[in-house]
């Protein structure tokens, strides 16, 4: 992280709110470490766990939005589980990338959120993962269309693939509520 002066008085109080509408207490840190010495890619990242927290608590909305990190989180809740204080890290991590995805904040890793829109647009659909249809989309979108094609074949051939989607009862409530999931984001 950069050392550029971060003054309490810069805090985004609308970005706070935001966080405590969805019971995230950033406030409560006190920045033990814990978080970050457990995440298992937290090499990888440009800011790391506490950082993502303590940033979070100064309202830093605009620089949190930018980072690597909230894209390459892998969302396994160690971090949350070993906190302390209880702080939904997991949780902090989704809400930014969706406030990014939502204010057209160019991501730091394009693929991700790439992929992330294939998922949940396959859920939205069948009620469950269309993997077939959902990758297909994806490498659509990202022009990657040999990337992986290797183990595509292998998990086709052990029948982990399927050619036609299946549909779960309920995918129109599941619709709705991935809808109004991200009506949340208006306020
Ligand atoms: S483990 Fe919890 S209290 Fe400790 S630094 Fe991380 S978020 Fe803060
Ligand atoms: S949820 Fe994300 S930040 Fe937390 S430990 Fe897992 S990968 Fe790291």
């Amino acid at each position: 992280m950069d050392n550029t002066c971060i003054s309490p008085d810069d805090r985004n109080e609308k970005f706070l709110d935001k966080l405590k509408a969805r019971n995230i207490e950033v406030q409560a840190c006190f920045q033990c470490g814990r978080c970050s010495s457990g995440c298992p890619i937290g090499d990888y990242f440009d800011l790391n766990v506490m950082e993502v927290v303590r940033l979070a608590a100064y309202g830093q909305e605009e620089r949190l939005l930018k980072s690597h990190t909230i894209w390459l989180c892998a969302a396994c809740e160690t971090c949350a589980t070993r906190c302390p204080n209880d702080i939904e890290i997991a949780g902090l991590m989704d809400v930014l990338r969706e406030l990014a995805l939502r204010k057209g904040v160019r991501p730091a890793e394009p693929r991700v959120p790439v992929f992330h829109q294939s998922f949940l647009g396959s859920v939205s659909r069948w009620g469950r993962a269309y993997e077939i249809g959902m990758i297909a989309n994806y490498k659509i979108k990202t022009g990657d269309l040999m990337g992986d094609m290797g183990l595509g074949m292998q998990m086709f051939f052990k029948g982990k693939l399927k050619l036609v989607p299946h549909g779960i009862e309920g995918k129109a409530e599941i619709k709705e509520m991935l809808a109004g999931k991200g009506k949340e984001y208006d306020r």
